[in-house]
């Protein structure tokens, strides 16, 4: 049986206190359920240039998802990864001023009932559901790695030097392996795709408890993104908010 989900979403990007330029990225087309946030890196004229190809190209991938299986979701998003990568790294090879430019990519997208994330870096998707904050994404990062292999904790992760080095990235090299992970939507869910100029100066705990207050969508990233500064603004900060308001049977709306 086919389901109709209403949601409401709310999105920004903000240059943060601390750096003269914004590198991230991110675009929503809520009439096809597609969202993505993706945090460039390789200086000014490089970063935004790899974010803004990142969301473009993956963007337009995602728009084919309705309708398809589950599998064949992952297929497209995945797909659309590589393509994304392989259209940064011959950027980095052939212009000068774009060598050393790429860009992490956190892709989502409604199809019916069910939902599905993808995945290079460290930009992260959680859901607030049922009061409990789960983070859906595994960031692509040395701390992780470390804390997988029992080395760090997630805390000393969080203060560690290397806490910002990824170890996969949209256009670095000439092939990438990006994470699917998908799920069904409930009504009530709160989906959040952030950079880590969010989540590296807020705890899980801090997103929880604004993302569990009575706000509106926007309300939610307006607040996410002042708190963030409010503790430093140390990079560009990019917050996108979708609220699963109702799962309903699409018979019974005809
Ligand atoms: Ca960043």
């Amino acid at each position: 049986m086919t389901r109709t989900v209403r949601f409401t979403c709310a999105g920004r990007t903000d240059v943060g206190i601390v750096r003269a330029g914004n590198e991230d990225a991110f675009l929503m087309i809520p009439d096809a359920g597609v969202f993505i946030v993706a945090d460039g890196m390789g200086g000014h004229a490089a970063g935004e240039v790899a974010s803004e190809m990142a969301v473009t190209i993956v963007s337009r991938a995602l728009q084919q998802v309705v309708g398809r299986s589950d599998a064949d979701a992952a297929e497209i998003i995945r797909r659309s990864l590589v393509e994304a990568n392989a259209e940064i790294f011959k950027r980095t090879l052939v212009e000068q001023d774009k060598r050393g430019m790429g860009t992490t990519a956190t892709a989502m997208v409604i199809n019916g009932e069910r939902y599905m994330v993808g995945q290079v870096g460290d930009s992260r998707a959680y859901v607030l559901r049922d009061g409990q904050l789960l983070q859906i994404t595994k960031d692509h990062s040395y701390v992780q790695e470390q804390v997988d292999a029992g080395y760090l904790t997630l805390e000393q992760a969080r203060t560690h030097p290397y806490s910002n080095v990824i170890t996969r990235c949209v256009g670095a090299n000439a092939d990438v392996a990006p994470d699917v992970y998908g799920g069904t939507l409930h009504p009530g869910d709160v989906f959040l795709l952030a950079s880590d100029g969010l989540t590296g100066m807020l705890e899980d705990y801090d997103l929880h408890s604004i993302l569990s207050s009575d706000r509106t969508v926007g309300e939610f990233v307006d607040s996410l993104i002042a708190e963030a500064n409010r503790r430093g603004g140390l990079d560009n900060i990019t917050v996108i908010v979708i609220r699963v308001d109702a799962v309903e049977h699409s018979s019974s709306t005809e």
